[in-house]
């Protein structure tokens, strides 16, 4: 199926597309890499007014180091991520994780920030985000909000985005020598969307500190074990009570049933990848 009509905008600066997403004339709807929204919009599950394309917007493109932050810009795709020696020595959860999304044609132009304003249940992204306690900047024309991972992501398809704002970057704490990070999905092939992943941070092992532990494509958005976390927290890694405990409480998840999956198996798969994941948290700096 073609997509229906639409108008189209191709602004180059932030400000002129903030102006445009602010108009009450037409219903626009922002366009990063396409991967998501063009099969949408052919299968007719999205049919926006006019299309506001972000791709010629340099202000959206940037990864830069901010103090004990680094900053990426919306329009930065999964590609430069897996490619930039800031993200390779700062944010080594990424690198663990950004080659499981998709696959290389898709991730040569899906952006962050699409990602992020999508909030695909499914998705990695969200999840790599709360784990890293990271803040998502969003802009309007009026205004500007940094809202925490935790609070950004409210259900399917469903953030604390308004229609007239942008996600304009995220903005990830960097890791320093004790963080201890670990990822691990399980899919029918590579690339494809995961069965059920789970993304965790923490300050440190022996003993676990600041644990956050995130599961995607369970639940109707990525979703923190916080009763695993203080069932963990402060427990040495090789304490297998506390283990066992850690993975009792996955029970109370709400589990949501796809395709692919029975809720009762997302349970299960949950506990799996959360102890492939523990029993292999890495070093935060290469
Ligand atoms: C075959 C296939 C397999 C895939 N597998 C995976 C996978 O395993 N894991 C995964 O996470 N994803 C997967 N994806 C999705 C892919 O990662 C998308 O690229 C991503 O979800 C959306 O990014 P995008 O830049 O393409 O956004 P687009 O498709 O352009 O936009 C997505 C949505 O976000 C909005 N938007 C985009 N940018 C902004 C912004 N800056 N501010 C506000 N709103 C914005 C758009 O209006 C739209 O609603 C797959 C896609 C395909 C086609």
């Amino acid at each position: 199926m073609k997509a229906p009509d639409f108008q189209y905008q191709c602004p180059r600066t932030l400000n002129d597309a903030l102006v445009q997403l602010s108009s009450d004339d037409v219903e626009c709807q922002p366009l990063a890499g396409g991967q998501s929204l063009m099969p949408m919009m052919n299968l007719r599950l999205a049919q926006p007014e006019m299309l506001l394309d972000l791709n010629n917007i340099a202000e959206l493109s940037f990864i830069r180091e901010a103090g004990s932050h680094i900053e990426i810009g919306a329009m930065v795709r999964y590609a430069t991520l897996l490619e930039s020696k800031l993200i390779h020595h700062h944010i080594p959860l990424f690198v663990q994780a950004l080659p499981h999304i998709a696959h290389a044609a898709i991730r040569n132009r899906g952006t962050i920030g699409g990602s992020v304003a999508l909030a695909d249940p499914a998705a990695e992204m969200p999840a790599l985000l709360k784990a890293l306690d990271a803040t998502i900047e969003v802009v309007s024309k009026s205004s500007t909000r940094t809202i925490s991972a935790d609070d950004f992501f409210l259900g399917t398809y469903e953030t604390a985005l308004r229609s007239d704002e942008l996600v304009h970057s995220i903005k990830v704490p960097v890791a320093i020598s004790e963080h201890r990070y670990g990822f691990y999905e399980l899919a029918r092939r590579h690339g494809d969307y995961a069965l059920a992943g789970v993304a965790i941070g923490a300050h440190s092992v022996e003993p676990y500190t600041n644990l956050r532990i995130v599961f995607f494509s369970i639940s109707d958005c990525a979703v923190r074990a916080v009763e695993a976390e203080d069932a963990l927290n402060g427990k040495l890694s090789n304490d297998s009570t506390a283990l066992g405990n850690a993975l009792e409480t996955l029970s109370k998840l709400n589990y949501y049933e796809d395709a692919n999956a029975s809720s009762a198996t997302k349970n299960h798969l949950a506990r799996v990848v959360m102890q492939r994941a523990l029993s292999k948290l890495s070093t935060a700096v290469s």
